[in-house]
């Protein structure tokens, strides 16, 4: 019973205050799967000490998602560090650092929508750092969280570093088929316009298996115009690869995949001329050859 009271005692001591206000139908979820570190402060002065956010260590994955729908106001780095913010509308918005953006400026988000890649480098532990403003003022961006807050961590403490990501080692060819068009420049043979062809072609019969070579975390799954239905997988040590044409979509964003597992089946949609998997890969947010990954 001692234990008990004790254990309650402790949540009251460490359950966040809730300042949400009431009728502003604002409403945030969690950018990341974890607890806060360190709290708001709100600074005394717009240039005075403070911290204008919280950290949130994750518990999870590494991707970080949009708090609240929107439409992105900036993608790119603020002062060396790689940024996302989101426009909700009346004022309100959020940001999130350090962060290697998925999102184009301009896009709309969904609540839950992946926005990029949670870097190291804000603490000790790898840690998000997010923010919330309300025209010009910071506000706590906890406050107005759908689910209460309950921070288990005394203050001051650190928490277990995450493990670091593993480097993405490619064990193998995302289909069985072979190469008809490797990466590099080409003419089109859709179009006939000579430029960079952005991925190596496999051909193989519609309904083929595509598996993802290495293990990795679903970035995103969606109809991308000309790459027709295409998934995206954050595959660890800054690389991420892209599976084009698929015939639909199997997985979604936020999905964690094994080495081998299935991420869609080979298929024409988009701009195609027959069933082939389009496949691609990115170092750092950098296009590169996916031939040499494999
Ligand atoms: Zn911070
Ligand atoms: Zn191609």
């Amino acid at each position: 019973m001692r234990i008990l009271i004790i254990a309650l005692a402790a949540l009251a001591v460490f359950a966040a205050p809730s300042p949400a206000r009431a009728g502003t139908g604002f409403e945030l979820t969690w950018p990341v799967d974890g607890r806060v570190t360190r709290a708001f402060d709100s600074p005394e002065s717009p240039y005075g000490a403070g911290h204008r956010g919280v950290d949130v260590v994750t518990t999870g994955g590494t991707v970080v998602v949009a708090a609240a729908s929107g439409r992105v106001l900036f993608s790119g780095r603020v002062a060396g560090r790689g940024t996302v913010s989101v426009d909700h509308g009346n004022g309100w918005r959020t940001t999130y650092q350090p962060v290697s953006p998925w999102v184009p400026e301009g896009a709309t988000v969904a609540a839950g929508d992946v926005l990029g890649r949670l870097l190291p480098g804000h603490c000790a532990a790898t840690c998000l750092h997010w923010g919330l403003t309300d025209g010009e003022t910071y506000l706590d961006p906890t406050g107005y969280l759908a689910m209460p807050v309950i921070r288990l961590l005394p203050r001051g403490s650190v928490p277990e570093p995450l493990p670091t990501l593993p480097a993405a080692v490619v064990s193998g060819t995302p289909v069985a088929g072979r190469v008809t068009s490797p990466f590099g420049m080409r003419r089109h043979p859709v179009t006939g316009v000579v430029k960079l062809h952005d991925g190596v072609d496999y051909a193989a019969a519609c309904g083929t298996p595509v598996v993802a070579p290495s293990a990795g975390v679903v970035v995103s799954a969606s109809f991308d115009g000309a790459y027709g239905y295409r998934v995206r997988i954050d595959h660890g040590g800054g690389v991420v690869m892209g599976y084009a044409h698929l015939q639909g979509l199997t997985v979604r964003a936020g999905a964690s995949l094994d080495a081998g597992a299935a991420l869609g089946t080979v298929g024409s949609t988009g701009l195609s001329t027959g069933c082939h998997l389009h496949w691609m890969a990115w170092r750092d947010g950098t296009l590169i050859n996916p031939a040499t990954l494999a």
